[in-house]
């Protein structure tokens, strides 16, 4: 990391006070995330996730004497189109090399990897901070693709252990940032949106539980400043709160010993989310302890400028050009837009009921009223009871003013419990506003005779209107326009 040239500049709001002085937090992340693809990278078993255990292992993943390696092209495919995402540097020639190491569950003795030569080269990712607000720009180094390992299952039977190959061969996609993130928020934000891109993408499924998507994550501290100081890694983090309760922790531990005048051991490390902290795995290995090698068995990987922008023509629109375009197009704000495109149902439903309406109106609806009720019912918008077509009517009969938007709430609860045409059920259960002067009129005269007292407080303060219009929706049965309402009132009070 040390060769690595530092781009960012000094945030003093994101440095943490130690006993002795401000210090700053260095964070580069490298993450695992499984290609999405039917088969393996290199044999023809299936990637599903789970199943009998050794249930999805070929000969090539079980690494049997004489067996020959064959690159799965879709995954190359995949490889590439993330790189795009990744706005990054995409390299025609790429190399596979054996990186050696013993471990129960891989039974080659030597993972498949690309090391020198990776696929995807340098590239970016842009961020937008939700809690401290701003953007940043997050580095990507590279991104190389490699077989996953399989799974040791220990205390089995009860004590002995078993290994399941099922994962051994699947192809993972390694995303190495720059050490840009200079807080737990920062990196946070970065996996979040890094998954995005590559659900977008369809790439990567982003199932951080299924283990989908890891973050070995590298913490640093230094003084405001200074070069890097001597970095930790923490293995194998899947789940971004844990994440960042581990970047908290370990620059506190690293402050900690070198505020004591003890210094920082280069070394991989384990978080623990139920006690909270980190700590020591074993010490950090370089690169020549694995005595990479190109892998004898398979050709260097070598494709076409027209390969890749055959794969560009087809990818999807990406959540940055979404973004601004429902910022153009719906005139949304840059927050609710980024709240609507952060998963793309979501940007699709939020899509199919602003489509020749008010883009506001149905960001309001969406997010407020529609998302917040998925939330609470532990729902998401592919099971949710409403269609995009049935909030569509309710924000029409709100625009047509059949309905005000207290009328409007209720009917969101009607169709929510029993489902329905928005437009007939207004109809049938005579949910209409009364729009009809004559009506309103008589209403506030029933109010307004029945008050005289708050009639003359009212005159002496104009605010007090407010008591008024409510007492005449309460008479009105929540139905009378609350406009007409508001203007006829101040004409017969005179205010
Ligand atoms: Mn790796």
């Amino acid at each position: 990391m040390n060769a690595i040239i530092d781009t960012r500049t000094l945030d003093p709001k994101k440095l943490i006070k130690g006993a002795t002085g401000d210090w700053e937090i260095i964070v580069g992340l490298e993450i695992h995330a499984q290609v999405t693809s039917k088969a393996k990278l290199f044999s023809g078993a299936s990637a599903e996730y789970g199943g009998e255990p050794n249930s999805h292992v070929s000969l090539v993943d079980a690494a049997m004497p004489g067996m020959l390696p064959v690159i799965n092209e879709e995954c190359v495919a995949q490889a590439v189109r993330t790189g795009l995402g990744l706005k990054a540097q995409i390299n025609l020639r790429s190399v596979f090399d054996r990186k050696n190491y013993f471990y129960p569950d891989l039974p080659q003795g030597y993972q498949i990897s690309q090391f020198k030569s990776p696929i995807v080269g340098e590239g970016e990712v842009i961020v937008d901070l939700p809690e401290s607000g701003g953007q940043i720009t997050v580095g990507i180094e590279r991104l190389h693709l490699e077989q996953d390992a399989g799974k040791s299952l220990h205390d089995q039977s009860p004590t002995m252990s078993f290994v399941d190959l099922n994962r051994s061969g699947v192809a993972l996609m390694e995303i190495v940032s720059k050490p840009d993130m200079r807080s737990s928020e920062e990196a946070r934000a970065y996996v979040t949106k890094l998954r995005t891109i590559l659900r977008y993408l369809g790439t990567c499924d982003g199932n951080m539980d299924e283990g989908s998507l890891r973050a070995d994550v590298n913490v640093s501290v230094r003084r405001p400043g200074e070069g890097f100081g001597t970095r930790c890694e923490i293995k194998n983090v899947n789940s971004i709160r844990f994440m960042g309760q581990a970047i908290e922790y370990e620059a506190r531990r690293q402050i900690g010993i070198l505020e004591d005048g003890g210094s920082i051991t280069q070394e991989t490390r384990l978080y623990d989310p139920t006690k909270g902290e980190t700590r020591s795995m074993r010490s950090k290995e370089e690169a020549h302890d694995y005595r990479y090698f190109p892998d004898p068995d398979l050709l260097p990987l070598e494709f076409t400028q027209a390969y890749v922008d055959e794969l560009a023509r087809h990818l999807p629109e990406l959540p940055d050009d979404k973004k601004a375009r429902f910022i153009k197009e719906y005139g949304l704000t840059p927050y609710d837009a980024g709240v609507l495109i952060a998963e793309q149902d979501q940007a699709d439903y939020y899509e199919a009921v602003a489509k020749g309406r008010d883009g506001k109106a149905a960001a309001n609806w969406v997010i407020n009223e529609l998302f917040g009720r998925l939330n609470k019912e532990g729902k998401t918008v592919s099971t949710s009871p409403m269609s995009a077509a049935q909030l569509g009517a309710i924000v029409d009969l709100i625009s047509e003013n059949v309905i005000s938007g207290k009328l409007a709430k209720d009917l969101f609860e009607i169709i929510w419990t029993e489902g329905g045409d928005p437009r007939s059920v207004v109809e049938a259960r005579g949910m209409k506003q009364v729009t009809d002067t004559g009506a309103i009129e008589k209403a506030i005269d029933a109010v307004i005779a029945a008050n005289p007292d708050k009639v003359a407080q009212a005159q002496a303060k104009p605010t007090m209107i407010g008591w008024f219009v409510g007492m005449v929706m309460k008479e009105t049965g929540g139905k009378a326009n609350p406009q007409a309402v508001n203007d006829l009132l101040k004409a017969k009070l005179g205010i």
